[in-house]
């Protein structure tokens, strides 16, 4: 099937041709057809079933002619760079059509967000708190949005995003299209579809378990103090080249990026606390390749676009078993492969449980190379392991000449040993 067959105009389906996109997801076959006949949609899928162009392609063709005043769609994120990706993703399947879009989010200077809608808007992306702030200082009118997408409306509401995506409602004329997406239902997203939507197509799609079988995915079992150690380990020996790496908290991912680049990897941190200058950075060098890691903590990675991305890792397991089909579903995007691994240190096997039983299925665990344990964190004092890029270092180490001491056996082995005061 083609996208013309679901009804696109051909401007839409040149725009998705340039992309080289030859057939439509199955996000995209359930979900286009409704949009366009102005149904209500509740889409269960998550990042990297081709989420995006389902909703945007047909709420472009719906808009039709620009009007260049008020927004008539308008999509709400989570966070930061999905608005920003799904911006650019409405730049882009427009660009045969003649309508404007803006995206608006916090964390930056309001000023010239103002004043591009003061230029006048067809599409407007938002995340909640920015997009409020504006519409309560009168500098966003609300009253012609037609269309109304909440896009990953589970992640909205575990950011805490309800009350204002209320306030937001009130705002809208009460009668519009609404497209909820999200990938997981918990009781308050089912309450939240009661209330918003109206006789809406069920759209089930990206069983959340597809994506993840499609991931090749193994456990390695490590002490928590050993993880850094042998991920170092990981990256450089399998010549990794683009790696992002979960973290739980945000200090943690900064302590780790200083960790790898102490062993000789080019890491970054991306993360709530980080500016925007910074996280964009820390993208673009990732995704141009500058950089080997990057480490980001779950609502930082929301929505990151990163083609073909090949490996993930999980540092830390994350405590909502639906996180890891998440995170992994960051590798094998849109019909692609890619590799996840999890460093389970032993009081992670509750969590680990969870996960398989969210799967239906054991993750296979993986023989532990050995690695070789750096003496300390500091970046003056490189892991070993990092031999690709310090040939000298390694010899020494993986000889044991200089320390000995410096392989572990089997983690499983060394759970029992005492702890290394590093
Ligand atoms: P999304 O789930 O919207 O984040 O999209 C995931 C990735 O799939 C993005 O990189 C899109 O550019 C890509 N994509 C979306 N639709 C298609 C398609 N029909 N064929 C191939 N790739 C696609």
């Amino acid at each position: 099937m083609s996208f013309a067959e679901l009804g696109l105009v051909p401007e839409l389906s040149r725009a998705v041709a340039d992309k080289g996109y030859v057939t439509p997801t199955p996000i995209q076959r359930g979900a286009i057809p409704a949009v366009l006949a102005g149904r209500d949609v509740l889409a269960g899928a998550q990042t990297g079933t081709g989420k995006t162009a389902a909703f945007v392609l047909p709420i472009l063709q719906r808009l039709g002619a620009a009007t260049g005043n008020a927004p008539r769609a308008l999509v709400l994120t989570p966070t930061r760079e999905l608005a920003a990706q799904v911006a650019e993703s409405v730049r882009t399947y427009g660009h045969y059509l003649n309508l404007r879009s803006t995206v608006i989010f916090g964390g930056v200077s309001e000023k010239p967000q103002i004043e591009a809608l003061r230029r006048g808007c067809d599409v407007l992306v938002a995340t909640p708190g920015r997009l409020l702030d504006l519409a309560q200082q009168g500098v966003l009118e609300l009253g012609a949005v037609r269309t109304l997408v909440l896009d990953e409306a589970d992640r909205m509401l575990d950011m805490g995003f309800i009350h204002a995506i209320r306030q937001i409602l009130k705002r809208l004329p009460p009668v519009r299209q609404n497209l909820m997406f999200s990938a997981t239902y918990s009781d308050d997203i089912r309450t939240l579809a009661a209330r918003l939507l109206r006789d809406p197509l069920a759209v089930e799609v990206a069983p959340r378990n597809a994506t993840a079988d499609r991931v090749e995915q193994h456990v390695y079992r490590v002490p928590k103090e050993d993880k850094r150690h042998l991920l170092a380990h990981l990256i450089s020996s399998g010549n990794w080249h683009q790696v992002l790496v979960f973290t739980r908290t945000k200090h943690g991912a900064n302590r780790l990026t200083q960790q790898l680049e102490g062993a000789g990897i080019r890491a970054a941190a991306i993360h709530g606390n980080k500016s925007q200058g910074a996280r964009t950075r820390a993208l673009s060098d990732f995704k141009g390749n500058s950089i080997t890691a990057l480490v980001a903590t779950e609502v930082a990675a929301r929505g990151l676009d990163i083609k073909e991305l090949p490996h993930v890792v999980n540092f830390e397991l994350p405590n909502v078993p639906e996180d890891y089909v998440h995170r992994i579903g960051r590798t094998a995007r849109a019909g692609g492969a890619g590799c996840a691994v999890s460093l389970v240190s032993p009081d992670e096997a509750p969590l680990l449980r969870d996960i398989e039983k969210v799967l239906g299925r054991t993750l296979p665990v993986a023989a532990t190379p050995d690695y070789p344990i750096a003496a300390g964190g500091a970046p003056a004092q490189p892991t070993p392991g990092a031999g690709a890029r310090r040939p000298h270092a390694a010899p020494a180490a993986r000889h044991g000449a200089r320390r000995p001491q410096s392989y572990r056996a089997a983690p499983r082995r060394s759970v029992s040993r005492p702890r290394r005061g590093v």
